[in-house]
């Protein structure tokens, strides 16, 4: 890979990275082609992280697609898949790794120790071997893009990051791998994520500005659905992620709940100026 990317540098080609776990979907498929469009190629690494996944998580269980990952993938111009094993990227002897800070704390990297660090050191390498112009991360994950483009102007990292909206399910639910594991009656339930992150933006452009007062509300609507465990709300200042209280300036709006043991993700980013 590294040979392949000196050669399009040297030759003035501009290189855009996509990194995923595979199991593509509607998400991954907008953050390729919008690479396709600003690069001259796009390299989209497929690789399920062990580093980013705590013991008791669900790295063995976590879907692999290739086959079908590589079709998709075909349909867009100018891809390279990059698809290394766990002892290509760990080598026996493998110790360092990137800390990313107090960021690597809060939402997900609190309840789920080590995941961001693991995400950090992932991409860094990822960077390292692809040399990529620009990387394209899904808003979806919004801590994991807070944390790399946080890192990426700590570190002096020679690239460009650039975030992609979140793709929905035609009812609106964030789109991700972890919807293979859940039956169609699941799923409807899921709704209620994003519908109370939709209630949390019309209180707040109707003039609430108490986190406390608009976490209740959503937490009522989504303890009318059986079987929807809400993990965290939070309420953060966009984009370094500091806790707040009061509802100012750019917000993310970022919720995580369990259904059936899957956990779902998602988010919103909203401006509050008045
Ligand atoms: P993953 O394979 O889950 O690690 O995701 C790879 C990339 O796709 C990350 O940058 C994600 O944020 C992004 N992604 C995942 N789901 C979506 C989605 N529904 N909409 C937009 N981007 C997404």
């Amino acid at each position: 890979m590294q040979k392949m990317v000196d050669t399009f540098r040297r030759r003035g080609k501009s290189i855009g990275l996509v990194p995923t776990m595979g199991a593509f979907h509607e998400g991954h498929l907008s953050l390729i082609k919008k690479s396709a469009t600003q690069n001259d190629i796009t390299v989209v690494s497929i690789f399920v992280n062990p580093t980013q996944f705590g013991p008791l998580e669900d790295f063995s269980k976590y879907p692999h697609a290739f086959k079908s990952d590589c079709e998709k993938a075909q349909g867009v111009n100018a891809v390279i898949i990059f698809h290394p094993t766990v002892a290509d990227m760990y080598p026996d002897g493998f110790q360092s790794y990137i800390d990313p800070g107090p960021i690597a704390d809060r939402l997900e990297g609190a309840a789920r120790p080590g995941h961001i660090r693991g995400v950090a050191t992932v991409c860094v390498k990822l960077f390292n071997i692809c040399k990529p112009h620009r990387a394209y991360f899904g808003q979806k994950d919004a801590q994991q893009l807070a944390m790399i483009k946080n890192m990426v102007k700590d570190l002096d990292l020679d690239l460009k990051i650039v975030r992609c909206p979140i793709v929905r399910t035609k009812t609106s639910i964030a789109m991700s791998s972890r919807h293979n594991y859940l039956s169609p009656s699941d799923l409807k339930n899921s709704e209620v994520i994003y519908d109370s992150l939709k209630l949390a933006k019309k209180l707040i452009d109707e003039g609430a500005t108490d986190v406390k007062a608009v976490k209740t509300e959503m937490a009522g609507i989504i303890n009318t659905v059986p079987g929807v465990k809400i993990e965290y709300i939070a309420f953060n200042r966009w984009d370094d992620l500091k806790e707040i209280e009061t509802i100012f300036g750019k917000i993310l709006i970022s919720m995580a709940a369990v259904i059936n043991e899957v956990r779902l993700l998602d988010n919103i980013i909203i401006n509050r100026i008045v």
